[in-house]
């Protein structure tokens, strides 16, 4: 017979009268509450839209399942792995068939290969061939410099751009190393800090003096692929919800949540906003002994400034982005991609990912073209305008005659984008949200950085905080502060 501790129904009684407010329903908002419902905590996630998922969503479009927002996850924390597996879809996950990434938008309209030893569009070799290709002799010879230059010491430049244009001038910076950060993140390099896209270079290249040497020999070990689920990837979301309901957990959805209140009494009451339709004939919201914030960034911010210190100001984008089900033989004869950058300014769209090739799918040709806009703006425009736009940009960038024949069915969504993340994006508001009273935790591609890999290695560390401080006292653990 198992011993059981005597104060194990104590602890799980204790669970069960401690309630965890969730607000947000995409997959950071998802993963936390699944851990804190595992251990019988009760559990309601309060989702504004009338589906869950957020960024993660597929649908049916010209009879074939699509993802149309995130597609695919990095092997790089192993964190979507684990949970893959522990979801049951292990069997269902597909490695990339082609793996091949073009730039486009180049000087006079040229497009070409990235460079195939690069990290980061940084190049091991200025006088490769595919680099002098891209940025020209001039641009090698610039680049080269930092073969000659003195050695940089670590932690004195951590700003991917700025470091590449002082090791290897603006051609690398515009032409090489711009377009990927701006495809990914949607952000000028200068924003990115060089240890979140390029994990152990800074050591390395301060270990060895010259960032091309660093690149070579990083680019030497084999790195993390990406993979993405047969099915698609918002199979993830459909087990999570079915798990959370299992596991008795309460999901509202419609409900959009518009402020949180310390009640004084270490509780939180959260105010569901009233105009919104489903969430009316719901039972009134019990008060929350913690609450985890899992939403975008603007609404995150509009929820935490009362509470914090914290701006409102937002650094987010939004990324309106199309899906395009094209007829089957359409790009037959495409030679360029599966994955298509854009030198910034280069074309009206910043990025194509050709769907169907890079995964070796053959039941449809997909594919997905994105613009980035600042905050709302271009949101408004009329979805077919966007859509007419995205198949042009798709002909342009994948060098391919489409027309409107071409089309089988398209859909459009406008999606917030959050920055790569790093000591450079999110300073100490993690540690603001601790420190509200009970303490908020805070939960999602804002502050751990965009990602699948990111947000839920981020969200499996940040509920474990909240549901150890819910099981073990108060709110204090959960808030990380000593007690
Ligand atoms: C077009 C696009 C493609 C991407 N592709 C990939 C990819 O292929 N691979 C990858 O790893 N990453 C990708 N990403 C990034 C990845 O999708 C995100 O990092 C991740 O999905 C963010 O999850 P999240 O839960 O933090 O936020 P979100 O998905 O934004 O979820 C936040 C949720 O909060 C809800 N919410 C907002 N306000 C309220 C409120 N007041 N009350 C209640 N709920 C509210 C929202 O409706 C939403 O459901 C992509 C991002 C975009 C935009």
């Amino acid at each position: 017979m198992v011993d059981v501790p005597e104060e194990v129904p104590e602890l799980a009684a204790h669970a069960h009268a401690t309630h965890v407010v969730v607000v947000g329903g995409g997959i950071a908002g998802l993963v936390a509450a699944r851990e804190c419902a595992k251990v019988g905590l009760r559990v309601t996630v309060l989702e504004a839209q009338d589906r869950l998922g957020g960024n993660v969503e597929s649908a049916e479009i010209g009879g074939v399942r699509v993802d149309l927002g995130a597609t695919c996850w990095s092997g790089r924390t192993g964190a979507v792995d684990a949970l893959v597996d522990e979801l049951g879809l292990a069997d269902d996950v597909v490695a990339t068939v082609d793996d091949g990434e073009w730039i486009a938008g180049l000087p006079g309209g040229a497009a070409a290969p990235m460079p195939a030893d690069s990290i980061a569009g940084i190049p091991s070799n200025p006088w490769a061939e595919d680099v002098r290709r891209i940025i020209g002799t001039s641009g090698a010879w610039r680049a080269y410099v930092d073969r000659l230059r003195p050695p940089l010491t670590i932690g004195q430049e951590r700003s991917l751009g700025r470091l590449v244009t002082h090791r290897m001038g603006q051609r690398v910076h515009d032409l090489l190393v711009a377009p990927p950060s701006v495809a990914g993140f949607g952000i000028d390099p200068d924003d990115v800090d060089v240890e979140v896209v390029a994990p152990g270079l800074s050591t390395t290249f301060t270990r060895g003096g010259t960032l091309s040497g660093a690149v070579a020999q990083l680019a030497a070990h084999e790195r993390p692929g990406l993979r993405s689920l047969r099915g698609g990837v918002a199979q993830i979301v459909e087990r999570l919800t079915a798990h959370l309901a299992e596991l008795g957990a309460e999901l509202r959805t419609g409900a959009a949540v518009s402020s949180l209140t310390a009640t004084g009494d270490g509780l939180w009451r959260v105010a569901v906003d009233a105009g919104h339709d489903a969430a009316d004939d719901s039972a009134p919201l019990d008060d929350a002994h913690a609450v985890i914030v899992a939403t975008d960034e603007a609404t995150a911010r509009m929820l935490l400034t009362p509470l914090t210190g914290i701006s409102t100001e937002s650094a987010s984008l939004r990324r309106d982005t199309v899906t395009l089900v094209l007829s089957p033989t359409a790009l037959d004869a495409v030679a360029r991609g599966p994955v298509v950058h854009v030198v910034p300014g280069g074309r009206a769209a910043s990025g194509l990912v050709h769907e169907s090739a890079r995964w070796g799918r053959e039941d449809a040709q997909i594919v997905h073209v994105w613009f980035d806009r600042a905050d709302d703006a271009g949101a408004d425009r009329d979805d077919a305008d966007v859509i007419a736009e995205a198949l042009a940009e798709a002909s342009a960038l994948l060098d391919a005659p489409l027309d409107e024949g071409d089309l089988v069915a398209a859909e459009r969504r406008v999606l917030p984008l959050s920055r790569p993340g790093s000591a450079l994006d999110q300073p100490g508001i993690r540690a603001e949200a601790r420190a509200t009273p009970s303490g908020v935790a805070v939960v999602g591609g804002w502050v751990s950085g965009s990602g699948l890999a990111r947000v839920v290695a981020d969200a499996l560390a940040e509920a474990e905080r909240v549901r150890r401080g819910a099981l073990w006292g108060g709110g204090a653990a959960a808030t990380g502060r000593s007690r």
